[in-house]
């Protein structure tokens, strides 16, 4: 899928979208109450601590909400359509806006369970996108 806009990481993201370019979905995990969060943030949000480590997620959650792109006027988007919005709510908490692939927009609903897979966009980034799980895997 051609994308129009290449996420740009940051001094606070940079950690994140690296770990999307060897394939690994992290989290931010506060080093004082141990909570996860995302997006990645300098303070945690839960006791204020500035301390904090990267750890690797499951890569597993559940679609939390969604919608169905059917019409776009922006250019580059236009092309996309349809395709599916969701948030998705991984094992470890935190909730994380992205796409759903490799599944028919009528076959998504809620709690469907889904797992990461990477798209690489242009050499240098790889994107997070969430594909149906099936099994226990
Ligand atoms: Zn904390």
């Amino acid at each position: 899928m051609t994308r129009p806009v290449i996420p740009a990481a940051n001094a606070d993201t940079k950690p994140f979208w690296d770990g999307c370019l060897r394939d690994e979905l992290l989290l931010q995990q506060c080093a004082s109450c141990h909570a996860y969060r995302h997006p990645p943030a300098p303070i945690c949000p839960n006791c204020l601590s500035d301390r904090h480590a990267w750890v690797p997620a499951s890569g597993r959650g559940a679609v939390y909400t969604f919608v169905v792109v059917r019409e776009s006027r922006a250019r580059g988007w236009d092309k996309m359509v349809p395709y599916v919005v969701a948030v998705i709510e991984l094992e470890e908490g935190p909730r994380m806006l992205s796409n759903l692939t490799n599944v028919e927009p009528e076959a998504v609903t809620i709690g469907m369970p889904v797992e990461v897979i990477f798209e690489e966009l242009d050499g240098t980034t790889k994107l997070p996108l969430f594909r149906r799980r099936t099994g226990n895997t």
